[in-house]
């Protein structure tokens, strides 16, 4: 197979980086941080997803060792201006999610939420383990003013490092230490300003799993989905956004991760994803359903739920 060289330009979508940026009185936020890293702040309270923010170079992830970056991690908090996390929720346990998720616990004080494999990332670190909180699917969790309902999902094929981790993770280890381990929907509901999202890390459902939930807006991981067969869309889609409802739509996890947050973002190169083929496929359900189709900025506190 020849491997198509280059990338999607995302200059042909700056129309679609219209989520409303967030006033100062809105009850909650997001913020998006590359990949599936997404900070919630309800002002009393905060989540955070993920928190990759060390995103070593392809050639240190594929030939070399791989740790968390502490200059990379205390840049990004501190221009987050973030001390303080109720927790840190890898949506699954790849490098592109989890590497960093135990050092940002501890940084900000908060509990890793997660499985039995977000727990090894936390055991390897040395969190102790009254920080770490291990999730069963489908049972709410209370977090500050937040509940959040983790439900077990599938990664998005092909999986390259599939299954679980199943004893401490300590770096530098390969980055194929990161196995997927448990692939989450999050729900999430904020109970101060009533407001739900889903949130859903990588492009893979089951069918039916989500039914009975209600989201207003979803952020949706699309990695790899230009990959597959426009049917396979319309299915995520299905699963993803008709289940729960949702009438605004934000498109995360199609950034080229190896690259720092110092730099501006560019999407995933054709060899690994296609987004053009995402975004034309994705528009089209979009407009038949009535449903908002956004990209995130990078860094901009946004609130998702105006104008829906
Ligand atoms: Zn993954």
């Amino acid at each position: 197979m020849r491997l198509r060289p280059g990338r999607p330009d995302i200059g042909r979508y700056t129309h679609r980086f219209s989520v409303p940026v967030a006033e100062s009185r809105a009850p909650l936020t997001v913020t998006w941080l590359g990949v599936s890293t997404l900070l919630l702040d309800g002002g009393a309270s905060a989540l955070l997803t993920d928190g990759y923010f060390s995103r070593p170079s392809l050639a240190r992830a594929a030939l070399g060792k791989v740790s968390p970056s502490p200059a990379r991690v205390d840049g990004c908090l501190a221009r987050l201006r973030l001390t303080r996390l109720e927790a840190v929720v890898p949506v699954h346990t790849h490098i592109d999610h989890a590497l960093d998720s135990a050092l940002v616990a501890d940084r900000t004080g908060a509990l890793l939420v997660g499985g039995e494999s977000a727990a090894n990332v936390g055991r390897g670190h040395g969190l102790s383990a009254d920080r770490i909180v291990i999730a069963v699917s489908g049972e709410p969790i209370r977090l500050g003013a937040f509940d959040i309902t983790l439900i077990r999902s599938r990664h998005s094929p092909p999986d390259r490092f599939p299954g679980e981790i199943s004893a401490p993770v300590v770096p530098p280890v390969k980055a194929s230490a990161y196995r997927c381990g448990e692939a989450w929907s999050v729900l999430v509901h904020h109970r101060t300003s009533d407001r739900r999202l889903l949130i859903q890390g990588s492009a893979g459902f089951v069918k039916g799993l989500l039914a009975g939930h209600r989201a207003d807006v979803v952020y949706l991981g699309v990695g790899q989905l230009g990959l597959q067969g426009e049917s396979y869309l319309a299915d995520y889609w299905t699963e993803a956004v008709r289940a729960v409802g949702a009438h605004r739509v934000v498109l995360i996890h199609w950034d080229d991760f190896f690259r720092p947050l110092s730099e501006p973002l560019r999407a995933l190169p054709y060899a690994g994803d296609d987004l053009d083929v995402t975004l034309r496929v994705l528009s089209k359900l979009a407009d038949q359903d009535g449903v908002a189709l956004d990209m995130p900025t990078v860094w901009r506190r946004e609130d998702p739920w105006a104008r829906i």
